[in-house]
């Protein structure tokens, strides 16, 4: 199915989705559609950027009838307020021509009152946070027994924030008789759990990444001594104001985000955003930098994948991420809808064999730039350096699950289709990479083989 056309849709849908400008249906889209419509329980693996969303909610959409029964029908659950917007925003822009009721609800400042008043006056589709979402099923207001779609998006994330409980809590307030149509940036055992437990025989789509940048993209890398000298040519190169006017820092973990914040916080407009924040941080950090309100954002693999910027000048991978497919999904944040893009990736002697990873996954070298004038080389260490001066991070000492995922323009991006197939992810990367991985952080991981 390479056109809209092939989908049938409705007029109504169809008019939306050419008034949004989409031309064709992305690979995710043309993996789900017929599938998700045909009722079947449904496992995409597919990050933010491949157009995921859609492809849930067209299907959805196009098989919602017309109702006047107050209580919701679908129910979409995500794992942050901010995904709980762009979801109703892009449910509102799919359906102007069709008469579907929308609520989005999510704890923090959002009002419960509120989101009780819009209850009683009926709603179709509901998308919320696990929490805020059990809460009103606990009061009277919202019934889910009338769900015959569950949506669980950013499963992955979800496990992270440990929604794990309260997914549990809701399961068991639904009908039995549903469709489960589950999306995840990665295959975790958690998905795997999620899929033994509550899916019927799920049909499990994955978009898998493709090795090769975005020609607009232009790269290059700088080799760093250690995480005060990156400190400094972070500060450094943050000066030239044209060229990174708009700059996502990816940093390994929350600690070293917190770090480099608190290093950086004077020099300019910066924010962080890491899942160990509240969520009004998360939401102001990712506004102001939308808004350029700060031109600086320092964010974690796992957060930065549930926004959707545009405009991002520069990418700096601040460390060297463990896996791979991690930094072709980091430098696709840059070069969007066409624009150039620039990726800047430091390196520490310990994370060389990591960048030669990266260098053999796209089939190219990635440019060594000189050291800028003037960067002030750090003699200061981290714990962590300082406890493991010069082993090199390998492969094999990792216990790191990461993303995986291609965004949708991405020339070669396959599909493949793997029916009731109990191959977990952390098997596939075993065989890619022969050698053994499992989920964890890579610091963390660190510090506990050292301690055994
Ligand atoms: P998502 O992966 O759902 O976060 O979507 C990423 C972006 O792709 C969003 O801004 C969508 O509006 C856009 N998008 C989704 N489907 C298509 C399509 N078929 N053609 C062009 N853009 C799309």
């Amino acid at each position: 199915m390479n056109t809209f056309n092939e989908f049938n849709i409705k007029k109504q849908l169809r008019k939306a989705v050419d008034g949004l400008g989409f031309k064709k249906p992305t690979p995710i889209q043309q993996a789900s559609y017929a599938t998700i419509l045909a009722g079947s329980d449904f496992v995409g693996i597919a990050q933010t950027g491949t157009g995921k969303t859609i492809a849930y909610l067209l299907p959805v959409l196009q098989d919602l009838k017309f109702s006047e029964q107050p209580q919701p029908r679908v129910l979409i659950l995500v794992p942050t307020r901010e995904l709980v917007i762009q979801i109703v925003e892009q449910i509102e822009k799919l359906t102007p021509y069709l008469s579907v009721r929308v609520l989005g609800v999510y704890g923090g400042s959002n009002n419960i009152v509120g989101q009780k008043q819009a209850l009683s006056e009926g709603v179709d589709v509901i998308v919320g946070t696990p929490r805020r979402l059990y809460d009103l099923a606990l009061s009277n207001l919202l019934r889910l027994k009338f769900i015959k779609k569950l949506v669980i998006d950013e499963v992955d994330i979800m496990l992270d924030f440990g929604y794990k409980t309260q997914l549990k809590n809701i399961f068991e307030l639904l009908p039995l008789k549903r469709q489960n149509i589950l999306f995840s940036a990665t295959m975790t055992s958690y998905v795997d759990e999620l899929t033994d437990g509550f899916l019927i025989n799920p049909v499990k789509k994955t978009i898998s990444i493709s090795g090769k940048p975005l020609d607009n993209i232009s790269q290059e890398c700088y080799s760093v001594p250690n995480f005060y000298t990156k400190a400094n040519l972070v500060k450094l190169l943050l000066k030239d104001k044209t060229a990174f006017s708009k700059v996502l820092v990816f940093v390994g973990t929350k600690t070293h985000a917190d770090a480099l914040f608190e290093l950086l916080g004077s020099e300019s407009d910066v924010s962080v955003i890491h899942s160990g924040k509240e969520q009004n941080h998360r939401t102001r950090s990712i506004e102001k930098f939308a808004d350029g309100t700060s031109n600086v954002l320092i964010a974690t693999d796992v957060i930065a994948r549930g926004i959707d910027i545009e405009k991002i000048t520069a990418v700096i991978s601040f460390n060297t991420p463990f896996y791979p497919e991690n930094y072709i999904h980091r430098i696709g944040r840059t070069g969007r809808a066409k624009q150039k893009g620039r990726a800047v990736l430091f390196y520490t002697e310990k994370e060389r064999g990591l960048k030669e990873t990266i260098e053999g996954l796209m089939n190219y070298t990635i440019p060594l730039r000189k050291n800028p004038e003037g960067l002030e080389v750090s003699h200061q260490l981290t714990p962590e350096e300082k406890d493991n001066p010069v082993e090199e991070i390998k492969l094999s000492n990792k216990s790191s699950l990461s993303e995986s995922g291609a965004s949708f323009h991405e020339k070669s991006a396959k599909n493949s289709k793997v029916k009731s197939e109990k191959k977990s992810y952390k098997k596939t990367l075993k065989e890619k990479f022969k050698k053994p991985i499992r989920r964890g952080d890579k610091i963390q991981n660190m510090k506990k083989k050292r301690k055994k």
